[in-house]
């Protein structure tokens, strides 16, 4: 059975763990740093708020042994604020984990209109629904870096090797194909 470490410092951590447990996955809180020793075989950066998060990381002690995972081959899926989380770079502002070479620019739709729905296809898995909350636009990517998803020429799902980004909510939806996809990266 897969083991799949949900970093529950902050944001929506709980839908995670709801949406990998119907898939066949155990899941358990990343609450702090010793949680990070108990060799997930993977980990979820939920959405939230990227700078509270950014902070309670470095805070608690997390932030070289996530990075260091993350970069050593550990499969990670981080979800809106968990795509700033990974992003090389955040648009006027500091990075965090930036382990991924992409670029990306925080409420890019908006901080009051920023919440919608979309439809597109994801990774040549047909369609799923796709649920937007003060989301970030990836505005850059780096070699390497593979789209899955694209809306309005904008590319809202990627992956770098071990690491996969969406700049939407997965885990609000019913829909299970994002979860499915990642467990199957993992395995
Ligand atoms: N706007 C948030 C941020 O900048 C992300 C929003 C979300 O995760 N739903 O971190």
């Amino acid at each position: 059975m897969t083991r799949v470490g949900v970093l529950a410092v902050q944001g929506a951590f709980v839908e995670h763990e709801a949406s990998l447990s119907r898939l066949g996955a155990e899941c358990y809180e990343i609450r702090k740093a010793a949680d990070l020793g108990r060799s997930p075989d993977a980990l979820v950066i939920p959405g939230g708020e990227s700078t509270v998060m950014g902070k309670l990381v470095r805070d608690l002690g997390m932030f070289d042994t996530l990075r260091g995972m993350i970069l050593d081959g550990t499969p990670v899926l981080g979800t809106c604020a968990g795509m700033i989380m990974l992003a090389g770079s955040v648009e006027g502002g500091p990075s965090h984990l930036a382990t991924m070479p992409i670029a990306v620019r925080r409420n890019a739709y908006g901080r009051q209109l920023g919440s919608f729905s979309a439809r597109a296809g994801f990774a040549g898995l047909g369609e799923i629904p796709l649920e937007f909350i003060r989301a970030p636009a990836a505005v850059s990517l780096g070699e390497g870096v593979e789209t899955l998803s694209v809306v309005d020429g904008v590319p809202v799902a990627v992956r770098y090797g071990n690491q996969i980004a969406t700049a939407f909510h997965p885990e609000l939806t019913d829909d299970p194909t994002v979860h499915t996809y990642f467990l199957d990266a993992v395995r």
